[in-house]
């Protein structure tokens, strides 16, 4: 089941390949996996290693992916695999992402039938860069579409067009941890010298797909500064739309900086108040804030969904403000 051939890769000389999924675009020798550990080169061919094998599944609350604007309250049935094209210091997931686990066989068939068990929506790819996993996301999330069910895909957004251009008629929504603005950011934080993920943003939204963002906020790569969290915002709005949900995360130690401190509440609580200024609907994770995780109206700040944890009551019908009549962003 686990070796498929890869999609997106050419051949080169001496049984090389190199890989044309993502933007870091891997040479590798035969024998040997390129940077995400999942793709490799058998016999000058790319295959992947990990198709139709998950590392992790569960149940989870729409919520916790996070979207916040997409179903609300309702539950997505949720996997992943090994495997990553970025090294983030602070990866949560580090021990499926940045290393081979022990997997379970589970074909597309197997994963639609789960899909729609316990009232789940759909299929959220996660825990590790679904990216990397594109073989299987695509075969799978074919299969959903035809159930009628939906599509998640929670990633780092660096991905190249072509394979993107595919993923996108399949895929409902995305949450795109945006980790900074500049290539610096990424080399640095996430071994990363040639990220593309702002493009990528910017295509899902013009191919009218649900996206929102995620940003953690991680002390020594990130600047305590209002003029740093204006740029993201700042961004986000002009680019994308006012409308897109950012998440702002407090960091907690883990994996490679395990010795650094969490991220200052006041830092949380000022980056927020700066976005706010710029963008309709901005949240704080790791934190309880109820009120900067609840959504309210931008019109007549009516209260439209209120979240305490992953308890959510939703306040509107008919995909309108029950005070002012706005539309809603919110896909249902
Ligand atoms: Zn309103």
């Amino acid at each position: 089941m686990a070796l498929a051939v890869a999609s997106y890769w050419e051949p080169l000389d001496n049984h090389k390949v190199k890989c044309l999924l993502c933007p870091r675009e891997c040479v590798i020798a035969e024998n040997q996996s390129g940077f995400c550990l999942v793709r490799k080169n058998v016999g000058g061919r790319l295959v992947s290693t990990i198709y139709g094998e998950i590392a992790s599944a569960g149940y989870d609350p729409v919520e916790k992916k996070p979207l916040y604007h997409f179903y609300p309250g309702q539950v997505i049935f949720s996997i992943g695999t090994n495997g990553c094209n970025l090294d983030c210091r602070s990866c949560q997931n580090w021990q499926i992402s940045r290393q081979e686990t022990h997997r379970e066989v589970f074909p597309p068939r197997m994963a639609v039938d789960y899909a729609s068990r316990y009232d789940s929506i759909g299929i959220a790819y996660t825990y590790n860069d679904p990216i990397v996993w594109f073989e299987y996301v695509k075969d799978t999330a074919s299969m959903i579409k035809e159930e009628g069910l939906v599509n998640v895909m929670v990633t780092n957004g660096n991905v190249n067009l072509e394979p993107l251009r595919e993923l996108l008629p399949l895929i409902d929504a995305f949450n795109v941890d945006l980790k900074g603005m500049t290539k610096e950011y990424y080399a640095k934080f996430s071994s990363m010298p040639n990220p593309n993920v702002w493009e990528v943003c910017e295509r899902i939204k013009k191919a009218g797909k649900h996206l929102e963002l995620t940003k953690l906020i991680v002390p020594l790569y990130d600047e305590f500064t209002p003029e740093y969290f204006e740029k993201f915002a700042r961004w986000i709005a002009e680019n994308l739309g006012k409308e897109t949900p950012l998440h702002l995360s407090r960091f907690f130690p883990a994996y490679k900086l395990m010795n650094t401190f969490p991220t200052p509440v006041d830092v949380l609580n000022m980056a927020y108040n700066v976005c706010k200024e710029y963008l309709y609907y901005v949240y704080v994770g790791n934190v309880i804030e109820p009120e900067k995780e609840s959504t309210f109206c931008p019109k007549c700040g009516a209260l439209l969904v209120e979240r305490i944890g992953y308890e959510v009551s939703v306040k509107f019908s008919d995909g309108v403000c029950p005070k002012c009549g706005r539309p809603v962003d919110f896909v249902t």
